[in-house]
């Protein structure tokens, strides 16, 4: 940590994925452009180490935007942080070029994020969660700053921390269907590869996979090739998987300008963006693998095999168990016939909840205006708009789908978002 924990930080962010990962390296430059820029920051992970949706590299599962859509490259394309320069730096740039193709696995991508933070960690508090941020007891005396709790990996609570602005950044929320809890034989795909490796692959007999988004489609390929004794269900809500749609115009929503659009227009322009575009990202596959899985269960006929079984427009409406056994109960087929599968493992790959900073901001939530659904107030600069009573900056990487769209949770804004965050802590410190 570059700062001594007594010191009042201009910057805090509460967690350290590939957001404010992004943010410190444009904190870093900000710095490095001109004296007296330095802004004093510190960044809590609660993971141990830098970790990028690590349950969910699997082997040959590459990245759903260009690897120019890093953490730096739309906001400064001359940075030392770009994926490009990690390539010159891994000696693999030829190699890429090669390759012709924008879309890296996400284990490379991984191993770049990785090569990024190992230059800033000095900022970086692994092993640590933030537990709660609140207003001093005395405004009065100190308006402009917030205390911040951040508990270590012991679970011993104890540092405060002061800051006059704060980012928070904690992702999304694994979400399971209802009805349904976690244990060892039900996994959300958020703890895939984690719990599959803890697991003897001959126990696996009989597995399903729960949704019809990229995670699902995934994870069904993996199982089916790592367990060629295993019989694989696939139970897809929809009539089966439908295509992401990564076309040019579409894939317009995703540029900087449209979150411009977005903010500023009307209630009605916005629902547009959700009813014609939500296919680019929510609840769909990439083409690619949509084939290889069709191509699979096709051989199967071929072959008179049946191995892998797609069961069309089902839910899983509950889950029992019954000895070692996992019982799922769905609710299947165009009847909606209620039936029951007994299965070794479920995975649930049923998506996530956009960020929520409710439960972190606690009492301070009271100075946090909402629109009329109840909504979060957010700026153009993603600042939480705040009542008089607070003057620090909270500001917010995710949770804005309501005010700047569809690209709130995904890594194609993070850039620009990062750089427009730091103008807006500079302007509001200099103003
Ligand atoms: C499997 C998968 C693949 C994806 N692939 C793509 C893709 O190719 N392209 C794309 O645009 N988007 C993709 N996404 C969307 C994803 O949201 C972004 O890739 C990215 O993770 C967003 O970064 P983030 O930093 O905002 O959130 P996260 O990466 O989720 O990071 C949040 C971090 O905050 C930490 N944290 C949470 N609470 C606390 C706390 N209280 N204190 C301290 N630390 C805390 C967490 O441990 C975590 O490390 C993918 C999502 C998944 C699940």
């Amino acid at each position: 940590m570059r700062n001594r924990e007594h010191e009042i930080y201009d910057v805090v962010g509460i967690g350290f994925g590939p957001s404010n990962l992004s943010l410190a390296i444009a904190l870093e430059e900000y710095a490095a452009s001109g004296p007296g820029n330095e802004m004093s920051a510190v960044f809590f992970e609660r993971q141990s180490s830098f970790g990028w949706h690590r349950n969910m590299l699997l082997p040959s599962a590459t990245m759903q935007i260009s690897f120019l859509k890093d953490l730096v490259t739309f906001r400064n394309p001359t940075s030392s942080f770009s994926f490009i320069a990690f390539l010159h730096a891994s000696g693999r740039l030829p190699r890429f070029v090669n390759n012709q193709d924008f879309f890296p696995t996400r284990q490379e991508f991984h191993q770049y994020l990785e090569w990024a933070q190992a230059r800033v960690a000095d900022r970086v508090v692994y092993g640590s969660e933030v537990t709660s941020i609140r207003q001093p007891s005395s405004t009065a005396t100190s308006p402009d700053r917030l205390l911040l709790e951040v508990t270590d990996a012991t679970g011993r609570a104890g540092r405060v921390i002061e800051a006059r602005n704060v980012v928070i950044s904690t992702g999304l929320v694994p979400s399971m269907p209802a009805g349904t809890e976690r244990d060892e034989r039900v996994w959300h795909s958020s703890e895939f590869l984690e719990k599959y490796r803890r697991t003897d692959p001959r126990e696996l007999r009989r597995v399903a996979v729960a949704g019809a988004g990229q995670s699902a489609a995934e994870i069904t390929r993996f199982l089916y090739d790592d367990l060629p004794h295993a019989q694989v269900f696939a139970a897809v809500p929809s009539y089966g998987y439908s295509v992401a749609d990564d076309t040019p115009f579409a894939n317009q929503i995703f540029d900087p300008g449209a979150v411009d659009d977005y903010y500023f227009g009307t209630e009605q322009t916005r629902g547009a963006f959700w009813r014609y575009h939500r296919n680019t990202n929510y609840s769909v596959v990439d083409g690619d693998v949509i084939r290889e899985l069709y191509r699979r269960s096709y051989d199967e006929d071929v072959h008179g095999v049946s191995r892998l079984e797609f069961l069309n427009l089902t839910m899983v409406t509950g889950v029992k168990r019954v000895g070692t056994e996992t019982r799922v109960s769905l609710q299947s087929g165009p009847d909606a016939e209620v039936r029951e599968l007994n299965v070794d493992v479920l995975v649930c790959a049923t998506g996530y909840d956009a960020m929520e900073p409710t439960g972190l901001l606690g009492d301070l939530d009271r100075f946090c205006l909402r629109d009329e659904a109840g909504r979060y107030r957010v700026e153009r600069d993603y600042r939480i708009v705040t009542s008089p009573e607070s003057r620090c900056g909270i500001y917010l990487q995710g949770g804005t789908e309501h005010t700047h769209g569809l690209t709130s949770s995904l890594l194609s804004n993070i850039a620009v978002r990062s750089g427009e965050i730091v103008d807006s802590i500079v302007a509001r410190r200099t103003a």
